[in-house]
């Protein structure tokens, strides 16, 4: 109950707070797999995930999150490992934890199932429902600090699972970002739901924070904060990619670097940003970029 005051109300005080960067990018750094389970190396190489944690507080994030993205049994389910759910998700928060301490926040990653949603797919909500209730349960056990569920193309999707966490934990923190595609008409999630009705659909369902993650660069992140920001009253979270990835030899790489980050973070936190991180192809590197941004800013607000 404390922990969800302290992080919101840090926020309330127009305190900016910064996030990690990519995790999935970074494993495939070191030797993940297309094929393999993400969420597996928290039983297969938790060293590894321990190491990449530690490097992002050092860089400077204030919130930490777990390799839980496709922690729930249906995306599990892909890689026969929804047996291991439980196992998976508890442990994971468990880690980013022992990283953690109090230092940071640790923050559970809940992402899309990988099912549509009747009447476009043939997976109806409750089952859905389930899924998330069962990774969430799992997720909860290890007492997380924020729930943080990202880079849904669905908002009816995001609702199941923001109404699934407050359901489970009143308390807990939730934060809710949705990833959009420009398009000359503005911008929309994959389902066609324009940022407004993206922004009160989340809202409605209990989210104590909104926001974009994914897709895009730091500028077309930057115009979705703006309009996010007209939207609601609510603090905002932006994670963005470092660019779109350019295929280069079989190898993906990211345009945007840390000096480009620096550039525009200031942008971020004049739109009304509370919580900046990264998403694909960012690197601690960025991370701690920002964080000098935002460390310069607390000095002036204070002088
Ligand atoms: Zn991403």
């Amino acid at each position: 109950m404390r922990r969800m005051s302290v992080l919101l109300d840090r926020l309330k005080r127009r305190e900016i707070l910064v996030a990690d960067g990519a995790l999935g990018t970074m494993l495939m750094g070191e030797g993940l797999q297309a094929g393999d389970c993400p969420e597996a190396i928290v039983l297969s190489r938790p060293k590894l995930l321990l190491e990449i944690c530690d490097l992002y507080l050092q860089a400077g994030a204030d919130i930490l999150q777990t390799n839980t993205f496709g922690g729930s049994p249906l995306k599990l389910a892909e890689y026969g490992l929804q047996d291991q759910c439980e196992t998976i998700n508890r442990r994971a928060v468990e880690l980013v934890r022992e990283v953690a301490g109090t230092k940071a926040y640790v923050s559970a990653s809940i992402g899309p199932t990988g099912k549509i949603l009747q009447p476009y797919g043939d997976t109806a909500p409750a089952e859905v429902e389930q899924a998330f209730e069962r990774q969430l349960k799992a997720i909860l056990s290890a007492g997380p600090d924020l729930i943080c569920i990202e880079t849904m193309m669905d908002n009816q999707e995001a609702e199941i699972a923001i109404r699934t966490s407050k359901k489970l934990a009143p308390q807990t923190p939730v934060m809710a970002t949705v990833t959009f595609e420009d398009s000359a008409r503005g911008f929309f999630t994959m389902m066609g739901t324009d940022i407004r009705h993206v922004a009160s659909s989340l809202s409605a369902a209990g989210a104590d924070i909104v926001g974009s993650n994914c897709g895009n660069g730091l500028e077309k992140m930057l115009r979705i904060a703006r309009e996010l920001r007209n939207c609601t009253e609510l603090p905002l979270a932006i994670q963005s990619n470092a660019g779109m990835p350019i295929s280069q030899k079989g190898k993906l790489s990211y345009p945007e670097t840390p000096e480009f980050f620096k550039k525009h973070v200031p942008e971020l936190i004049h739109a009304g940003v509370s919580i900046i991180g990264g998403c694909c192809g960012t690197t601690p590197a960025h991370i701690q970029a920002i964080k000098e941004i935002v460390l310069a800013r607390a000095r002036k607000v204070t002088e």
